[in-house]
Parts: C-alpha cells; sequence; structure tokens
C-alpha cells in the first residue's frame, strides 16, 4: 500500500519545479531529538506554561526552570546530524525544484545538512546561538553552556547584565517579521507545499501550509500522525519520513538521471 503512496508522491514531485517543505520537530526525530507531542516527548515531562515568554523575563527562578529543560534540549540536539530525510531535501535542492524550506525546528540540521543558507527560513529561531534581550550581543551557546556547567544556574550577559536567552522563538514572545514574511512568500510562490512531521497545531506556523493550498499549491503531508490539513492534501502518507520521502526523492533522482 505504501507503494503506491511513494509512487504517487514521485508523481508529484516530478510534477512540480517550485516546491516549499514546510518542516516540523519529526523530521529531526530521526536524528535523535525528541519531539514535543509524541508520547515521551518534552511536554510529557516539563509543563509549558512555565516557559512562556513572559515569565521567564519577569522571574529569576522561570528563568533556572527555563535553564535546567534547554539544557537538557541541547544536550540531545547539539552533536545531532541529519537523517535520511534531511538529506532527501537537499537532493531536492541539487534538482532545482526546491523554492525553499520553512522550518519549525531550532536543531540548526538544514545548515548541518548543507543546504543553502538563503533556502532555509527558521521560523522559530535557532537555539545554537544566545542573545542579550537588553543590548542584543550574541554568544555562541556552547559557551553559554560552558558556564551553565560550571555550576551558574541562570547566565547573564557580560556586557550589561541583561537577561540571555536562546534565539528561538517562545509562548509568548513574536515571531520574527523578515522570516514570516519570506515564509508566507514562499508559500504563495510554491506549486507544491511538502509537510513534514508537523502536528500542525503550533500557529501562526502552521498557516504557512494553509497559505500554500490557499494559494494554489498542492499539499503532501508526511506525518505519523493524522494532522487538521490531512483532508486538503492531494497526499498524505502515515508513516516514517526518512523511508517514505526518502524513497520518493531516491525514486525521483534515478527517473531524472536515467
Ligand atoms: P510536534 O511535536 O507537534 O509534531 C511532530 C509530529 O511529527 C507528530 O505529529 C509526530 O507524529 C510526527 N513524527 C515524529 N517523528 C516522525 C517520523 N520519524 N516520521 C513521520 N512523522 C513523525 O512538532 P511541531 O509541529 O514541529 O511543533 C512543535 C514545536 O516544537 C515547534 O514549534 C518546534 O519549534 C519545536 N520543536 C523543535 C524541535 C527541533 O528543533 N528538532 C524538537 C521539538 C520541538
Ligand atoms: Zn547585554
Amino acid at each position: 500500500m505504501t507503494g503506491d503512496l511513494i509512487q504517487r508522491g514521485v508523481e508529484l514531485i516530478q510534477a512540480s519545479n517550485k516546491i516549499l517543505v514546510f518542516v516540523g520537530a519529526g523530521l529531526s526525530t530521526e536524528s535523535g531529538i525528541p519531539d514535543f507531542r509524541s508520547p515521551g516527548g518534552v511536554w510529557d515531562k516539563y509543563d509549558p506554561s512555565d516557559f512562556y515568554f513572559q515569565r521567564i523575563v519577569s522571574s529569576e527562578s522561570a528563568r533556572e526552570k527555563y535553564w535546567q529543560m534547554s539544557t537538557e534540549f541541547w544536550d540531545t540536539m547539539k552533536d545531532a546530524v541529519p537523517s535520511r530525510g534531511h538529506f532527501a531535501i537537499l537532493k531536492l535542492e541539487a534538482m532545482g525544484k526546491l523554492n525553499g524550506i520553512v522550518t519549525q525546528n531550532i536543531d540548526n540540521l538544514h545548515h548541518k545538512t548543507g543546504n543553502a543558507p538563503e533556502n532555509i527560513v527558521e521560523i522559530h529561531g535557532n537555539a545554537f546561538t544566545v542573545s542579550c534581550l537588553s543590548c542584543g550581543k550574541q554568544y555562541d551557546r556552547g559557551l553559554i553552556q560552558e558556564r551553565l556547567r560550571s555550576g551558574v544556574k541562570v547566565p547573564y550577559c557580560d556586557d550589561c547584565s541583561g537577561i540571555l536567552k536562546p534565539d528561538t522563538v517562545s509562548f509568548g514572545q513574536s515571531m520574527p517579521e523578515d522570516k514570516m514574511t519570506k515564509a508566507y512568500r514562499l508559500a504563495e510562490e510554491c506549486d507544491l507545499c511538502i509537510v513534514l512531521g508537523s502536528s500542525l497545531v503550533v500557529y501562526p506556523a502552521a498557516y504557512i501550509p494553509i497559505h500554500a493550498v490557499e494559494k494554489g499549491a498542492k499539499l503532501m503531508i508526511i506525518n505519523r500522525e493524522e494532522t487538521g490539513l490531512d483532508s486538503k492534501a492531494a497526499l498524505v502518507v502515515h508513516d516514517s519520513i526518512g523511508k517514505v520521502f526518502g524513497e520518493m526523492v531516491d525514486m525521483v533522482s534515478r527517473a531524472g538521471a536515467a
């Protein structure tokens, strides 16, 4: 059965020249980084309300909790390597079919894969740098993690003692306007939007594939579980991304070379 679905996916990719890949945490589970909503995911262990931006900026004890959670997440992420799914996106880029990647992930893996930086739109930021919320000074994340490892519970800015936070978008924090503008533009331009590993429940991120469909693009969803957009998709595969998407792209690549 999945074989037929893969063949249908191959046809959709072959018929498209401006593909937007919309990525969620499910793409990186095959790189060993847990997603948030699968059993055993981050929200099974922590209470999301502890990590609202307003709490982080207003309370020292919330910041301490934030850094504890964040350190645990960082440890799964810092040495992670791209999965078969990440490399399949790189192949689409090499074939000239990729219009862009809009990713909710903060794990830097599209950069590690080697995609062109201008094709990567990290709408929730990137956890590999940390910035001061007061003066904007940016730090390498590894340096800040060293301080935490040496016993600092809440790190502060060297220059102005301001609050430090990884360059990621927390609940209650506004989305980066330039990146959202670019993401919407990619959604408008694309002829096929491929959703990889997203529950599509986090907004405004999930508006991106909706916008692509409204502007006339076809939609393909590869996700283990159902999503709220399944009924709008030309193809839905509830299976593992590496296997399904990896195979689709390899088949397109082989057909192109033949
Ligand atoms: P999510 O956790 O809400 O959903 C992930 C989806 O992927 C689930 O529906 C799950 O069934 C599916 N999935 C997991 N592994 C899969 C696999 N191998 N093959 C196919 N499907 C698979 O993730 P989301 O939609 O990205 O939203 C979560 C938020 O958390 C985002 O804002 C993101 O920024 C953040 N987050 C990022 C990372 C990361 O950077 N790697 C990890 C966890 C969470
Ligand atoms: Zn500062």
